[in-house]
């Protein structure tokens, strides 16, 4: 077997995939066809009503705060939003369903022809949007008795109806994704889109946004699309990656070995490493797809669709761009903030009240110190103890020379353990740097009368020495000397 068979793989055979992208859209309060709450978890069956259970007689009402919401991510991802559109009664049955039928929508989406540029190693792709469309999540089915709460070994299975009736927000993307790299990146890119609308949490353990991928291979040069499977239950972005990088060479194998892709329905196994088979796939004509007879059409005034689209913030990439134009800062680094908003929104905190001329240093602090934090202790920057005034006063500190880089640090430290500011940190271990010229000279004489050997030997030519000095003056001081005067003041008195 090749060191890396996707890399050998992808060097004979072309891989097609397309995304499908699940959102629940947590903004809104309530379900789509009826007032129960949207919420995660809680005591099973406690957000229900006749309208979720799909009682007998129960209508739909549609929730218009969702269908904003999702015209705000169709102009977002730069749809066309339809000016007529209806919901469709999409028929199959889960025991998680149980009206055993969803109401979807079919071919009136209320967003569709959309884009998404993704960038892998600086080559800039744009992903074609299908559609968006919006319709009800299904309730969740808890197996019981078996490994895990997989369905594999249990004894029984509960239903619990909350999440029945959450609107789902389904994106579609053109067949445009060439390797599992971008179909990670675009995931991401759209993740970091919604954050910023606030649409959704798109939190993916918690099953809010779920991505499931088509995909298929044909030989490099072909033009006609090999056989695809559809693989699910990817939960993470590195889960999407390592399915596709699996399911593209488990084909190849299939193709090089003489045989045929069957399309099918394939289940990521995340501790295995590998697809397996869950179904043959359904067509769309197998859902008896008909218009939804409790709603009428919609028919939107282009004027809403203004209104709406003035709710659209400032989107990832536009903040990056002005990042770069208007801070100087590195292109990766000012796309790692502004991919993700909460830390953008502090950057822009921070910066505003540190000034722009050290908007380079706090990106350096959060991009390092502070993401290292966040990531080692698994908090939101939201929830961390550092907040953007601190970092500016911190960044304020080391900048008027009150303390040393080092020192920086370990207030750094000291505050995200306690919230504590950093002035009254310094404050209280008496952290002061020490710039006093005067102060300085008198400790740099000390050190050289003690140490005449080495004054001798520097002034032979061994100029390394300068930092033994350095080293020696710092720790009379007790670290606290500023490194710049104690760097000048052995300068002028050794070589003066
Ligand atoms: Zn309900």
């Amino acid at each position: 077997m090749p060191k890396d068979p996707l890399a050998e793989v992808l060097g004979r055979y072309e891989a097609v995939i397309g995304l499908e992208v699940h959102t629940e859209i947590t903004a809104t309060n309530t379900k789509m066809f009826c007032g129960c709450p949207v919420a995660f978890g809680g005591e099973p069956n406690t957000r229900v009503c006749p309208v979720c259970l799909g009682l007998p007689g129960a209508l739909p009402v549609p929730n218009e705060a969702a269908i904003e919401w999702t015209v705000l991510a169709g102009l977002a991802t730069n749809c066309d939003i339809a000016l007529w559109s209806q919901f469709h009664r999409k028929q199959y049955f889960y025991p998680d369903m149980p009206k055993d039928y969803q109401i979807s929508q079919y071919d009136l989406p209320f967003c569709s022809g959309g884009s998404v540029e993704v960038e892998v190693d600086d080559h800039r792709t744009s992903i074609g949007i299908t559609r968006i469309h919006l319709e009800e999540d299904t309730g969740k089915m808890v197996h019981v008795g078996g490994s895990e709460g997989r369905i594999a070994g249990a004894t029984h299975s509960l239903v619990d109806f909350n999440r029945a009736g959450t609107p789902l927000m389904e994106l579609v993307t053109e067949p445009d994704i060439r390797t599992p790299e971008e179909a990670r990146r675009f995931a991401q890119k759209l993740r970091s889109v919604w954050l910023a609308l606030g649409v959704s949490d798109c939190n993916m353990e918690e099953g809010s946004m779920r991505v499931d991928a088509n995909v298929s291979v044909r030989p490099r040069g072909a033009t006609e699309l090999g056989t695809k499977s559809e693989v699910k239950n990817m939960n993470s972005f590195k889960s999407l990656h390592d399915a596709l990088a699996y399911e593209i060479v488990r084909q190849a194998e299939v193709l090089d070995a003489g045989g045929e892709v069957v399309q099918e329905t394939r289940h990521w196994d995340a501790g295995a490493k590998r697809t397996s088979a869950l179904r043959s796939k359904e067509e769309a004509h197998d859902y008896r797809y008909f218009p939804e007879p409790d709603m009428v059409p919609f028919s939107f005034d282009p004027a809403w669709i203004e209104q709406v689209a003035a709710r659209l913030p400032e989107l990832p990439d536009a903040r990056r761009d002005r990042y770069v134009a208007d801070f100087g800062l590195p292109k990766h680094d000012a796309g790692a903030l502004a991919d993700d908003v909460a830390f953008a929104c502090f950057f822009d905190e921070a910066v505003a009240i540190a000034g722009s001329d050290r908007a380079k240093q706090v990106s350096n602090w959060m991009l390092g110190e502070l993401a290292a934090l966040l990531n080692a202790e698994a908090v939101e920057v939201a929830d961390s103890h550092v907040t953007p005034a601190m970092l500016a006063e911190l960044i304020g500190l080391v900048e008027d020379g009150t303390i040393s880089g080092k020192q920086a640090k370990e207030v750094f430290g000291e505050m995200a353990a306690t919230g504590d500011a950093p002035g009254a940190i310094v404050e209280a271990r008496g952290m002061k740097q020490v710039s006093d010229t005067g102060a300085i000279e008198a400790v740099v004489d000390a050190v050289l009368a003690a140490n005449p050997t080495e004054v001798a030997n520097y002034r032979a030519g061994k100029a390394g020495l300068i930092g033994w000095f350095v080293g020696q003056v710092m720790r009379e001081m007790h670290g606290q000397g500023s490194p710049a005067v104690v760097n000048e003041v052995l300068k002028r008195r050794l070589d003066g």
